[in-house]
This record gives C-alpha cells, sequence and structure tokens, in this order.
C-alpha cells in the first residue's frame, strides 16, 4: 500500500509531524528503529516514581508542549528550588571546596559584566536568520571558550561561567562559537528563560514521565517499531523506504525527524543536495551521561540544602533535586563535555565512588545510602549518538540554518536540530514536527489541485 507520508523517527518531532499530517487526513506510517517511541525522551519505571533518563524538564514559555500535555491529561509538579544552592570545588583552591550562597556572591558579581554582553548578544540574534546580522561572522568564529577568556577576569569565575553554559548545551565551550550559542539562547527566549528553574525551562517535572506523552501520541497512529530505515530512494514521483527488516514502504512524501548522526547514515538516493550534506555534516553532537541517585526521601532538606549544586572541577557539572512532591529523594546527576567523557571512561564502580564522593561532599554522609542508581551514557546510545542535540560546529552556523530546514523534492526535514524556537529542547522537537507537517500539507493541496492554482485570475 502507498502511503501519502512515511516519517522517519517516533521521537517528540516524528509524532507530532504524523499526528498533524494524521488529522489532516493523510495516510502516514512512522518508521521507529527502536522497539520503543520517545527517542531522547527516555522514562525508566522500575521505582515507585517514573525517572527520567533522557530529558526531563519543561517550563512556562513552552506553550506546544504544554498544549499537548493538557490534551492528554498530562500534569506536571514544580522542580524543588528552596533551600542553599552549593558549589562543589577541588580542595585545592582551599577550605572543604564547598561554597555556600552568600560567599557565592562577590565571585558572581565578577561574572556580571559577562553576563549583560551575553544577553546583548542574545538580543541582537534573530533565531530564524542568526546569520543576518552584521556581526554575525565574527561571533560564528569566536568560540564560547575564547570569549570567557577575555570576557571574565576572575579565573576562578571563568571555570563557574564554564560549568554553568556547559551543562546548558552538553559540549566542551570550544566547540561551540558564540553565534550558535546565543542562537540557542534566544531560540528559547534568552537566559532566564533558557536557564533558569523557577520562570524557566527547567521550572515543571512530568509526573508521568517525559515518555509519556510520545507514548500516547504513538498509540493513536500507524507507527511500525524496530524498523530502521536504511535506504530512501526515489522512482518517478514516488519515495521508497527500505527497512533493516528487508520491508519496502512506499509513499509521496518523507519528513525525516532523525538526530543529524543517524541521518547521515541513511542512504539517500540520488544524493541529497550539497548543501545539505555539508550541514548534517557540521552538526556535532553534544557528550552528556546523566545519573540518578535514589534516596527513601530528600535527606538533603533536612539540612536546608536544595540539591542544587554545581561543580566546577567535576566530577559531574551539577546536581538537581527533582523528587517527586511527597515522595522519595530523587537527585539527578548531568556530567556534560569532559566530564561526561572523563567518567565514562572509567569502571563502573570507580565512576559510581567517584560520583558518591562528590555527593557526600555536598550533603554528608547520608548521601551514600542511596537505594537505587541508574546511569544513562547518551553518547553511547546508537539511536542518539549523544545529547542534548546536535549543535553547528564553530564557523558553519549560517550554512548550516540555511540549508538544513529546506525540504526538496517530496523530503522534509524535523527534529529539534531544525527548530526555530526551543532548538535542543522537546518544544523544539514539537515546533519543528509542526512545521515540516505544514510543508508536507501546503505541498499535498498545491500538487493535488493544480487546476485551482493555475485558474486565471478573474
Ligand atoms: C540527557 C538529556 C537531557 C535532556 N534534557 C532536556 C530537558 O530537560 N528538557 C527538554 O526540553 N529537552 C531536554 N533534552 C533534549 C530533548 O530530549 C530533545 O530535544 C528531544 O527529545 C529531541 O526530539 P526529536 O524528536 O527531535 O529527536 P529524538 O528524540 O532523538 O527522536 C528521533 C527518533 O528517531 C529514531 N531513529 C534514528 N534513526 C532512525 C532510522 N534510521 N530509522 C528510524 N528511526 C530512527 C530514534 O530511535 C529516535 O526515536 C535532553 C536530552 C538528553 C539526551
Amino acid at each position: 500500500m502507498k502511503h501519502d507520508v512515511i516519517v522517519i523517527g517516533a521521537g517528540y518531532a516524528g509524532l507530532t509531524a504524523a499526528r498533524s499530517l494524521h488529522s489532516a487526513g493523510m495516510r502516514v506510517i512512522v518508521l521507529e528503529s527502536q522497539n520503543r517511541v520517545g527517542g531522547r525522551a527516555l522514562t525508566e519505571r522500575t521505582e515507585e516514581n517514573p525517572i527520567d533518563l533522557g530529558g526531563q524538564w519543561t517550563g512556562p514559555g513552552q506553550l506546544r508542549i504544554r498544549a499537548l500535555a493538557d490534551h492528554y491529561g498530562l500534569t506536571t509538579y514544580p522542580s524543588h528550588t528552596t533551600g542553599s544552592e552549593q558549589i562543589l570545588e577541588s580542595t585545592s583552591h582551599g577550605g572543604n571546596g564547598i561554597i555556600h550562597r552568600l560567599n557565592m556572591l562577590p565571585h558572581l558579581m565578577t561574572l556580571l559584566p559577562a553576563v549583560v554582553r551575553l544577553h546583548h548578544l542574545v538580543k541582537k540574534t534573530d533565531p530564524t536568520q542568526p546569520w543576518h546580522s552584521k556581526i554575525a561572522d565574527r561571533w560564528d568564529t569566536t568560540t564560547v571558550e575564547e570569549w570567557l577568556e577575555t570576557a571574565v577576569t576572575s579565573r576562578r569565575a571563568r571555570r563557574w561561567a564554564d560549568a554553568t553554559l556547559r551543562e546548558a548545551v552538553s559540549t566542551d565551550l570550544g566547540n561551540i562559537s558564540m553565534l550558535a550559542l546565543a542562537n540557542e539562547i534566544a531560540s528559547a527566549g534568552g537566559l532566564r528563560s533558557t536557564m533558569g528553574f523557577e520562570g524557566g525551562a527547567q521550572q515543571d517535572l512530568f509526573v508521568d514521565g517525559a515518555d509519556r506523552l510520545p507514548t500516547l501520541m504513538a498509540a493513536e497512529l500507524d507507527v511500525r517499531l524496530d524498523s530502521q530505515a536504511q535506504a530512501v530512494s526515489r522512482s518517478g514521483g514516488s519515495y521508497r523506504v527500505t527497512t533493516s527488516t528487508g520491508v519496502h514502504h512506499m509513499a509521496d512524501r518523507i519528513v525525516v525527524a532523525t538526530p543529524p548522526p543517524l541521518t547521515r547514515e541513511i542512504d539517500f538516493e540520488p544524493a541529497l543536495p550539497p548543501a545539505q550534506l555539508e550541514a548534517l555534516n557540521n552538526l556535532r553532537m553534544g557528550s552528556v551521561l546523566k545519573i540518578f541517585a535514589i534516596y527513601d526521601r530528600p535527606v538533603w532538606r533536612e539540612d536546608g540544602k536544595s540539591g542544587m549544586a554545581l561543580l566546577p572541577d567535576g566530577p559531574a557539572t551539577t546536581v538537581a533535586d527533582v523528587s517527586p512532591p511527597g515522595g522519595p529523594g530523587h537527585i539527578c546527576i548531568l556530567a556534560c563535555g569532559r566530564d561526561a567523557d572523563r567518567l565514562s571512561a572509567m569502571d563502573p564502580d570507580i565512576r559510581r565512588r567517584t560520583v558518591l564522593d562528590a555527593l557526600e561532599r555536598l550533603f554528608g554522609q547520608k548521601a551514600r545510602t542511596r537505594r537505587t542508581w541508574l546511569e544513562k551514557n547518551w553518547t553511547e546510545d546508537p539511536w542518539a549518538r549523544g545529547g542534548y542535540s546536535a549543535l553547528p560546529t564553530p564557523g558553519t552556523l549560517a550554512s548550516i540554518a540555511s540549508a538544513h530546514t529546506q525540504h526538496t523534492d517530496g523530503i522534509y526535514w524535523a527534529g529539534t536540530e531544525t527548530a526555530r524556537q526551543w532548538q535542543g529542547f522537546f518544544e523544539g522537537a514539537i515546533e519543528s514536527g509542526e512545521r515540516a507537517a505544514t510543508e508536507v500539507i501546503d505541498d499535498h493541496v498545491a500538487t493535488a489541485t493544480p487546476a485551482l492554482r493555475e485558474e486565471p485570475l478573474a
């Protein structure tokens, strides 16, 4: 049977596209390589409460995911932020290496001019066409690491800024340009909206886990699991998609909603346009390792601690309390960029001990008595190859941004990396899916009714 559209990839982006196309009356199937949907949303359900090993937070500016959650009756709970935050440094800087909120202030003040400069750059960046700025070339060839060297004079504050930004983009700051950073932040509504907890993207968590929404969307669609799209070939006006199981599916149009490293591995015939290939080659996945320590209750709160910490000297990058209300204590540890790489290279026992040592320094001896320990290394995930998302290598943003979403000859592009708003987030994945579906529907209507189009104006 020939379909109107085949969507490749059953993450937030692909499922949103398929849902919109299905609602518009089109015959659509979704091919998914794994035996589950959700992609970079992956929820573990072995504990009494769900644990999100992939993306988890959502926030007030993310209207699409909120509307979908409301539609399916899904609820959220607020991130716990009460109590003191901590910064954990190496003891080589003196003392026990722990800096409490009040003592942070003088160092934070030294960061202020840099924050203001970044804020101005974000304001000047138009996420729909970030390369259209007089300063785009300069900022796209300056890495964030290079900029921090001059923008933040205090070495200590620079390390803090490095860890904060590295956690935001999940890659070492030498791998990302200032323009790409500003673009990412601008696409999510600004600094506070991107990085904040209350009022920002980390404000809320899904009660049923972040993969519940894609699971509910998939239940209304024709999703073929264990069906990796290996080849897409065009013959006449149709496309043929060949899967890993040797099955062929035919359709008029294809929506590709896979992470860029996986898209590169699909064999397209005819080959993708050179600009598209170049864009895909210049997008690199970040490195992220996510760890959860589960406790009978949030023990750190008993000592007035919020559970939030920044670890500028590793071994991880940040720690956050994501405990469900009234439930057990869930501590989420994110290791990003070089922290992820170092921890991944360790033997699992040594890795656990290294991270537990850091938790003990933050929360005391009781941090050792966790009841569950979970880890997910996204760099080793064959269907993501990293996380949170793929980012343009320095100097390539203009070519990527203009080519990556350009649909040609019946092939359309979705995925959080192609979003114009909230790139790298669930919200961006949804936006991209909606955009791709609109493009498909517009083209379908245009080709299905040529007589109408060619009708001379009266
Ligand atoms: C550790 C981590 C933490 C994050 N935290 C947050 C957060 O708190 N909030 C937030 O909003 N976002 C967060 N993100 C980002 C968010 O998860 C992603 O932006 C979003 O899930 C991407 O959705 P997508 O549909 O574009 O891609 P994906 O979710 O990657 O979906 C793509 C799908 O395509 C499938 N696929 C790949 N190749 C093929 C093929 N050849 N054939 C068929 N199927 C294929 C994959 O299996 C996958 O299911 C995080 C990500 C990670 C990894």
